[in-house]
């Protein structure tokens, strides 16, 4: 008899939910764990028919990398569409992709932010109006069995996922014959914060700008390596902060202090490692150190991948994976010593004490870069 996830104890886990997907009996739930992360659990156990099917399709319990790649082509890419390039995170090849996957039939599974539960979740694109809700990264974990749940097997669709996602899908499709109906697409990955985090911050903002009503994580305005910066449209008021004025969710986020369990200890995705037919990201590195309109890196994994990058709407460059790669993590983020604080602050039932979390990332900032003088002011425009 096969074991369940509850037999092996699989706890802190990528959170990518599809063992909830594949479940027969539909007994897997995804919630928010205690550390702010979305975790299965067996809603029913004695309904459990011990089939497996969970334990098999699970990167984190299995080992390795599901894809072993047929091709590594590597490119800088960007949108030829000066709109979509400004409005996407990197150069927009992510949205390129897409958008010509629809046009050959594809449905699109994607992420979008929903403003009345405040996450971040797959869902189901099928004309390129409802592609744009997927536009910019969302960086905090996506709710991923919303959009799974839609996706039917025996469809054509292009999956948007992190690696580790992107890896336990293939290793569904696998299962059931069905990854010639599918192109996987993946991203460079730092790691995703929790919710703790998200939730804290955002009741900080609520206070000053009323109820979210629009969230965006990445702007141009100043540039492409300027561009991490919180736009977020409150009922009362707007605020835009960009991480180097020392806005606090970017700051924790890329301080690596709240990430999840997985990503320090388990993530097996870095750099070259992915299970997607394509994987994309910022071209930071020296290539083009200069650009300010956004570059994509864009690695293909597979004929298939290759072959739809070629019909996108994109201008493409081909370099060495080493180029495109240049500055991407080559090994998981390491706790750093304000971790602990950090998770203190976090964890506690009082509202967020910038304060004392200004004070940590200013330690933290000092014992990485002891030069670099940091936080200037916010602007809050009503
Ligand atoms: C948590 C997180 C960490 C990342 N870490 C890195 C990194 O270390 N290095 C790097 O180069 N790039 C990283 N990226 C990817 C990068 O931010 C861009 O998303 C990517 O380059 C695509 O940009 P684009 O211009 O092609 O299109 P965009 O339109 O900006 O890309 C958005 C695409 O990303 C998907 N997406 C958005 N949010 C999420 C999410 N939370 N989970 C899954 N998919 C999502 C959308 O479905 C859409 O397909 C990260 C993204 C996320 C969400």
């Amino acid at each position: 008899m096969a074991l369940n996830i509850k037999d092996l104890c699989i706890n802190d886990c990528f959170g990518c939910a599809v063992c909830a997907k594949v479940c027969p009996k539909h007994i897997i739930e995804v919630r928010l764990n205690k550390d702010g992360f979305f975790q299965p659990q067996i809603s029913s156990v004695v309904n459990c028919i011990k089939c497996g099917l969970c334990v098999d399709v699970c990167s984190f319990y299995n080992e390795g990398v599901a894809l072993v790649a047929q091709q590594v082509n590597a490119f800088a890419g960007w949108s030829n569409d000066v709109a979509v390039r400004q409005k996407c995170s990197s150069g927009g090849v992510g949205f390129e992709l897409a958008r010509v996957a629809l046009s050959l039939g594809y449905k699109v599974c994607a992420v979008r932010y929903d403003v009345d539960q405040n996450v971040a979740e797959h869902y189901i694109a099928t004309t390129v109006e409802q592609l744009n809700e997927s536009v910019g990264s969302k960086y905090i974990q996506s709710n991923t069995l919303i959009g799974m749940r839609q996706i039917d097997p025996n469809d054509r669709y292009i999956v948007f996922g992190t690696p580790c996602h992107i890896d336990s899908f293939r290793r569904y499709l696998r299962k059931i014959r069905k990854e010639d109906n599918f192109i996987l697409v993946d991203f460079f990955c730092h790691g995703v914060p929790s919710y703790l985090l998200w939730y804290k911050y955002l009741d900080h903002i609520k206070d000053r700008i009323g109820e979210i009503k629009r969230v965006k994580w990445r702007d141009k305005k100043d540039g492409w390596h300027d561009s991490w910066a919180m736009d977020i449209q409150g009922g009362t008021g707007h605020l835009y902060i960009k991480m180097s004025d020392g806005d606090l969710f970017l700051k924790t986020f890329l301080s690596d202090s709240c990430l999840s369990k997985a990503c320090y200890d388990n993530c097996k995705f870095k750099y070259s490692k992915s299970s997607g037919d394509i994987r994309i990201g910022d071209a930071w590195g020296r290539l083009y150190r200069n650009n300010s309109q956004g570059v994509s890196a864009v690695v293909c994994f597979s004929k298939k991948g290759l072959s739809l990058l070629k019909q996108s709407n994109c201008r493409i460059i081909k370099h060495d994976f080493e180029q495109i790669a240049e500055y991407q993590m080559k090994e998981n983020a390491r706790r750093p010593l304000i971790y602990p604080y950090v998770q203190q602050l976090l964890r506690c039932n009082e509202p967020l004490n910038i304060r004392r979390l200004r004070l940590l990332l200013y330690i933290h900032t000092i014992c990485r870069f002891p030069k670099r003088i940091i936080t200037k002011g916010t602007k809050i425009l009503r």
